[in-house]
């Protein structure tokens, strides 16, 4: 029998022999940024007259990647590639494409730290987070080997006189659209859930991550996949991404980014166009605006420390980050003295130096996105916390933001900023602080600080998002452990690493036989 999946443990960088891998690893990368990024349509490389080029987030001067970027024509070449390799990836055995899958991680797990540190460079990742994102793109590959496994073996309920099974097979090709942020594991998760179920897919990774993206090409090839069950289509969403989602003979759009693109697909993906044979299936992970309630009689040391991890980890350009905390009578005073102390300790600087705690954020409009809701923030709320950027560097840096008495229903704590800004509300108590937690279109990840086992029952029932954490940070979900996904507008489709995931990618089918013996046709080699 197997062993039970086990996530991967993250690199250790107070190992001193981990530390410097990771350093060596960085320098081999950086002899190598600015390499670009081929297209790869039915197995076979391509480029285009459009090539993109992605500067280092941390020193703009310096050219990251480049890649190739697809035309409409190359875009619905990728969807005719997967459609021709549909029907034999779907009677490839579900064992053998499990199998692909964990051949998959462990390419990852020998090239971890190149990946990592084209992360650093590509996106800004600091090392630990770079590192945490291989280690879940590992994890999702086996956990979906696994539960394929589980799924591929039919259900069957026979009764005298007739058979009954029941079973599931792949949908068609598959639209894989991802968001650069977690720019290998989210791509992979969706990714790996699509072809080990059998449906063969177009990859389409986020403009600002298409390097860190092609290492899933890499690795699936260097498992076996065969020509035309993966494509890889790095190029601009506007432009490709209705040619892929509009294609009859896509059966699946699995799609994590934005609130506005992701209800833009959904609309999409819902007209039926000539020669389209089915209805098709979209999931869509999208935004948060994510809140930790801090109760009367936290540990406000505790909480502190849990609040800044989940609103400043990668700049807070996390789906799931921190970006309201409501902290409920008495305790909002010493609260907020507390965080604009323990704010200070935020170290701003580029990705590569490990010393980093906050390094920049993804692009110039990220950048003058979140400077703008600075702004704002002067204007509804009281301006408690801030750390700058130190002076003379030159990449998409912005401060550390943290205001007070902000208004529940202004643009700080409505929309959101996905960047280091946190909006602190005051609650008369846990009934005020619950309906000021709920007052968003989002449902995504919520926590709670808290020593009353009263009140945090009632959080449990009450605080309806997809993830809830109690007394710890509310970001960093695992595979299998912290199953993730929100609801209301944070999306639709059921927990990625969790146990219902693989079955969105798959139709259910019943076969019912009567046995009632009342004479067969005698077959011709009897
Ligand atoms: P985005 O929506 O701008 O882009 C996501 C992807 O969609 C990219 O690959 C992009 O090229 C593509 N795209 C853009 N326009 C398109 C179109 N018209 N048709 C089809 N595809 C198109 O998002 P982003 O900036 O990459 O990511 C940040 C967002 O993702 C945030 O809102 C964040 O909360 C969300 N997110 C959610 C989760 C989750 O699990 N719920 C996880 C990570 C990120």
């Amino acid at each position: 029998m197997r062993a039970a999946f086990h996530n991967e443990p993250e690199t250790d960088f107070a190992v001193s022999e981990n530390q410097e891998r990771m350093r060596q690893a960085l320098s081999e990368v950086r002899e190598r940024l600015g390499e670009t990024v081929p297209i790869v349509i039915g197995g076979k490389r391509e480029d285009s007259a459009h090539t993109w080029e992605r500067p280092d987030p941390s020193d703009t001067a310096r050219m990251a990647s480049r890649a190739s970027f697809a035309t409409a024509e190359q875009a619905e070449r990728a969807v005719r590639a997967a459609h021709e390799a549909f029907a034999g990836w779907r009677d490839t055995p579900a064992e053998e494409r499990a199998a692909l899958l964990r051949r998959v991680a462990e390419e990852f797990g020998r090239r971890r730290f190149e990946i990592a540190a084209w992360q650093v460079y590509e996106v800004g990742k600091p090392w630990r987070e770079a590192d945490a994102d291989v280690a879940e793109a590992m994890d999702f590959c086996r956990f979906y080997a696994d539960e394929m496994e589980r799924l591929a073996a039919p259900r069957k309920r026979n009764v005298p006189g007739e058979w009954n099974e029941y079973f599931y097979e792949p949908r068609g090709p598959a639209v894989i659209i991802a968001p650069w942020n977690f720019p290998l594991a989210i791509l992979t998760g969706m990714a790996a859930a699509a072809l080990v179920a059998g449906n063969p897919v177009v990859l389409k990774p986020s403009e600002q991550s298409t390097r860190v993206g092609y290492f899933l090409m890499e690795a699936l090839e260097a498992a076996g996949v065969p020509p035309g069950v993966a494509n890889f289509l790095p190029g601009e969403g506007e432009t490709v991404g209705p040619v892929l989602v509009n294609d009859p003979r896509v059966a699946l759009i699995a799609f994590t980014g934005s609130k506005a693109v992701g209800l833009s697909i959904l609309r999409d993906a819902a007209e039926v166009r000539p020669g389209q044979r089915e209805i098709k299936r979209v999931i869509a992970e999208l935004g948060g605006k994510n809140a930790i309630v801090v109760d009367e009689d936290a540990d406000l040391d505790e909480a502190v420390l849990g609040v800044l991890a989940s609103a400043v980890g990668y700049a807070g350009q996390k789906c799931s980050a921190c970006s309201r905390v409501i902290v409920v009578g008495s305790a909002y005073e010493p609260f907020c003295a507390r965080l604009s102390e323990a704010i200070k300790s935020i170290r701003i600087g580029p990705a590569e130096d490990p010393a980093t705690t906050l390094g920049p954020v993804v692009d110039r409009d990220a950048q003058e996105r979140i400077l703008r809701y600075g702004e704002v923030g002067k204007q509804e709320g009281r301006l408690i916390g801030q750390v700058d950027p130190p002076g003379g560097m030159a990449g998409y840096y912005v401060p550390a933001l943290v205001f007070a008495d902000c208004p529940p229903d202004g643009k700080l704590c409505q929309e959101e900023i996905f960047g280091p800004v946190l909006a602190v509300l005051r609650a008369r108590d846990l009934t005020d602080a619950l309906a000021l937690a709920e007052d968003t279109q989002y449902a995504l990840t919520g926590g709670l600080y808290s020593r009353s086992p009263e009140n945090i029952a009632r959080v449990r029932r009450e605080f309806r998002v997809g993830n809830l954490y109690i007394n710890r940070k509310i970001t960093g979900a695992l595979v299998d452990r912290q199953p993730f996904g929100g609801a209301r507008l944070s999306g639709v489709g059921s927990k990625a690493g969790g146990p219902d995931y693989l079955l969105q990618f798959l139709v259910p089918r019943t076969i019912t036989e009567s046995v009632m013996r009342r004479g067969f046709a005698p077959s011709e080699e009897m």
